[in-house]
């Protein structure tokens, strides 16, 4: 089932997925050798004019990567460098996007392509669903946290100053070129808050992959090109399979969501950005397990696994101290509630998703046992 377990396969070729969704099915291509092959993104372009969206942290390291070779193959590159940062995946930057665009005459065959982390590629993704009401567009992922989670799934937009992500469009890309090597550049604590939705996706759906990240923690956190290259072909299939089966999250896409509960009230208990989302949801895996645990689901040893890949990953596994009241407000505002009652994503047993209500004791006892 997947032939690029091989380690020395992949440093020579890449990963080829397909995202299957009828006819706006995907291909994702995954390697050390992505951008290099320049026909890989020409393949995926139409028109004559090609608009790259990027930011000033990733320009320099990448955007002529992209650029030269399509400028010599006779198109027309028109970039756009918005400034870094989750406060910039705003109006502001979208506009820029579109100005760049109407000043540059860009018709309906132009292809957006985004060069970046998960902001860029979802504000260009919601450019992309709403200029000329819907033009192609490509991810190219730079972050971990890009390619393993929010370059596949077509979720696009961005942020109101009264919400996170409150605007925004189901828009699927063409492609996603998931290049390894850019990794080589990423801040060390980016690179583990990619890992958590890495562990994530093991803990929901697959006990095996779950097993492989804890017996290959160590080169993940090295860099190590086939290892990011399984740990991401295998996350990109999971994810792709969840939202294949529920594209427009109606229910199994909450799935994804495990960790997330708990993470979400750090960030919001914190205020956006003391902790990246990656660390709140891996802290947040530890607790949905701790709970988990509580109700009887899995065993105390399957939380101290999951607290121990967890901290081997570099994120942190005890939460702040919010006081409970404030816990239980801040989860109570959770997006996937209905009727009021706390759902959570847990484990039962590590491997699949339970998606429960749970008692306030239990809830209780677990934000006394993880929080300090
Ligand atoms: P990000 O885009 O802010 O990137 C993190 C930092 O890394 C930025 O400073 C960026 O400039 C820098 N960077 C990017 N690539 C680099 C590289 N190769 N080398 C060095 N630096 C590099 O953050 P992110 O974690 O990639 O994405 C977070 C965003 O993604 C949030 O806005 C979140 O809402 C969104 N998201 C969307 C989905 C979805 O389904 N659409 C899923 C998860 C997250
Ligand atoms: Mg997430």
């Amino acid at each position: 089932h997947r032939p690029y377990a091989d380690a020395s396969m992949i440093e020579q070729s890449s990963i080829f997925l397909n995202v299957e969704l009828g006819e706006r099915s995907y291909p994702i291509a995954i390697g050390a050798r992505v951008l290099s092959d320049a026909g890989l993104l020409e393949r995926h372009i139409g028109g004559h004019k090609v608009a790259i969206v990027t930011n000033t942290t990733v320009a320099p390291l990448y955007l002529e990567r992209l650029a030269a070779p399509l400028r010599a193959a006779g198109r027309d590159v028109i970039t756009v460098v918005l400034p870094d940062g989750e406060e910039h995946k705003n109006w502001s930057s979208l506009m820029a996007i579109f100005d760049a665009l109407l000043a540059n005459k860009c018709d309906r065959k132009t292809t957006l392509v985004a060069l970046g982390g998960g902001v860029v590629g979802d504000l260009t993704g919601y450019a992309a669903a709403s200029y000329m009401r819907g033009v192609p567009f490509v991810q190219v992922p730079t972050t971990l946290l890009a390619q393993v989670d929010s370059s596949v799934g077509g979720k696009t937009g961005l942020n109101h100053p009264l919400g996170k992500n409150m605007i925004g469009a189901f828009y699927q890309p063409r492609a996603v070129l998931a290049d390894t090597s850019t990794l080589a550049t990423l801040p060390a604590r980016e690179l583990s808050a990619g890992l958590a939705e890495v562990i994530k996706h093991g803990a929901i759906t697959d006990l095996a992959f779950f097993e492989w990240i804890e017996a290959n923690i160590d080169r993940l956190m090295a860099r190590d090109e086939a290892a990011l290259a399984h740990a991401i072909a295998r996350s990109c299939e999971i994810k792709a399979e969840v939202v294949r089966q529920d594209e427009r999250e109606g229910g199994l896409r909450a799935i994804l969501n495990f960790g997330h509960t708990f993470g979400h009230a750090i960030e919001a208990g914190l205020g956006y950005g003391a902790w990246l989302h990656g660390e709140a949801v891996g802290c947040g895996m530890v607790m949905a397990a701790d709970l988990s645990c509580r109700l009887g689901l899995v065993e105390q040893a399957t939380v101290a696994r999951m607290r121990a890949l967890v901290a081997a990953a570099g994120l942190p596994t005890v939460a702040p101290d919010l006081g409970a009241a404030r816990w239980l407000e801040l989860m109570e505002v959770d997006k996937k509630n209905e009727g009021g009652a706390i759902r959570f994503i847990l484990l039962k047993p590590l491997g699949s998703p339970s998606i429960t209500g749970a008692p306030e004791a239990a809830l209780l006892a677990t934000l006394a046992a993880c929080a300090a």
